[in-house]
Order: C-alpha cells, then sequence, then structure tokens
C-alpha cells in the first residue's frame, strides 16, 4: 500500500511552527506544509562534483504549485514505460498540460529515449529511486543514499543532462536523512495531496471521482504511468484534464 504523503495536509497546521508556506497569491485554500518527520535533521553529505551547478533546496516535502491559488501539479509516476508514457505524453500536449514524472532509475536507464522525450515536452524529471523500496524508510542511510543518488544519476545520464528536480520517496517513505541528501543535490522532497488510486485500477469512474473529491486536499495530484496496465490511468486523464481546465484551474509545476 502507498503511505499517503500529502495526509494531514489541508491547513492543519496552518499557524503552528511546522515551516508552513502559504501560496504567494495569498489564497487562504491551499496551504503547504513542511514534513512532519520531526525537527532532527541529520547532515547529509554527497559528493561533491567538480563544475557541478547543483545548488541545494529546501528540505521540506513540497506540495504547492507555482501556478497560483488554482494551480494544479500533476505527477506522474513510476515510468518511463515504453507501453503508457507516450500515451500520456499525448494526452498531456493535447490539452497544453505540463507535468512532473517522478521515474524509477532502472525504467529511465532501459528507456533513455522516453526521458529525453518527456524533457523535450517541458516536462520536469523527479528522481523516484532505483528499486521504489516503499520501505526504505527503515533501511540504513547507506541504502537510503544509494538509491537516490544512483537514480539521479541514472535519470541525468539518460535525460542528456538534465538534472530531476525533485524526489520523490516510494511510498512517501521519506527520511529527515534522504531530504536533506536530495535537497543538498537540488532535488525538493515531493509530496502529494490526492492519491488517484490509478495503480490499484479501480476503474475509470472511481480514478475520476478521487480526484473530485479529494481536490481540495491540494493541488498535488499523483498518477502513475508504469507498474502495470494504465489504460484507466489514460482514461482518467483524458476526463480530468479538460474538466479542472473548465474549472479554472491552470496546471504548473511543484514549487521547487
Ligand atoms: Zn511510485
Amino acid at each position: 500500500m502507498a503511505r499517503h504523503g500529502g495526509r494531514g495536509w489541508y491547513g492543519k497546521v496552518a499557524g503552528a511552527a511546522l515551516g508552513v508556506t502559504v501560496l504567494a497569491t495569498g489564497a487562504s485554500v491551499w496551504t503547504a506544509q513542511a514534513g512532519t518527520e520531526g525537527d532532527s535533521t541529520p547532515k547529509a553529505t554527497a559528493p561533491a562534483k567538480p563544475g557541478s551547478d547543483v545548488k541545494p533546496v529546501d528540505t521540506s516535502i513540497e506540495h504547492a504549485s507555482d501556478a497560483g491559488a488554482r494551480g494544479i501539479n500533476i505527477t506522474i509516476d513510476d515510468g518511463p514505460d515504453p507501453r503508457w508514457t507516450p500515451q500520456v505524453l499525448d494526452l498531456l500536449r493535447e490539452y497544453g498540460v505540463k507535468a512532473t514524472f517522478c521515474m524509477v532509475g532502472t525504467q529511465a536507464q532501459a528507456h533513455p529515449d522516453l526521458v529525453k522525450k518527456v524533457v523535450a515536452d517541458g516536462h520536469r524529471l523527479c528522481d523516484h529511486t532505483v528499486s521504489h523500496n516503499t520501505a526504505m524508510d527503515k533501511k540504513p542511510q547507506s541504502y537510503q543514499s544509494q538509491q537516490i543518488l544512483d537514480a539521479e544519476r541514472m535519470i541525468t545520464e539518460a535525460s542528456g543532462g538534465v538534472r530531476p528536480m525533485y524526489y520523490r520517496a516510494p511510498g512517501g517513505a521519506f527520511t529527515p536523512y534522504s531530504r536533506q541528501l536530495a535537497a543538498s543535490r537540488g532535488m525538493r522532497p515531493l509530496g502529494w495531496n490526492v492519491d488517484s488510486k490509478d495503480f490499484e485500477r479501480p476503474g475509470t469512474n472511481a480514478i475520476v471521482a478521487t480526484v473530485e473529491r479529494e481536490l481540495h486536499n491540494g493541488p498535488t495530484l499523483l498518477f502513475h504511468d508504469a507498474g502495470g496496465d494504465r489504460t484507466q490511468t489514460v482514461q482518467a486523464l483524458r476526463r480530468i484534464l479538460p474538466r479542472l481546465k473548465e474549472q479554472g484551474y491552470s496546471f504548473g509545476f511543484p514549487v521547487h
């Protein structure tokens, strides 16, 4: 089961000293909270690459959209996959939507053409580890480091040098260490607010209904373009994207 990184998000801790971010537009409906894993943040260091342009980013788990008060972040996880990713890319192009692709390192390595296509279409890359171990928060730091840094390298090589801008732990299994490490590599920890549950293949109608029902939770929506038959995901996106546009939403990227 996926762990839900966005739970407890709905402004519950607004006003608490937890690093609450309010969207720049001042809309009070959607606020984003920082990670809730506790205050201790062990130091994590990554090997410095000579001439690297890596700039550290904030270590808190981001949920907000750079597209403003009615911005939506479409995030697509676990690919790329030669069958499903092209279909998702076609849909996104059709509706003029930019998305964030959280890629598994081995998938990126196996399909560099797809990684380059994602980048060429203006989407952003996100590091989703090498092995997609949803229990990696229970693993030693050495394991977490290998999973994150190897995937970063695989994705960057596959893309032809475009680095992932975000890090999303499989199943939301972040640790303070992994957040610190990713952030030191310029990858903002990325959560989600709405799990479409598309991975469970509940039917296209159910996926659409889940998104509409939970949209009030916040702007970052979770879908998948790999890990099984994603026909329902593609069909659901074909309905969700135009509907959200009609409702006045715009599409952007998670705040970096
Ligand atoms: Zn995943």
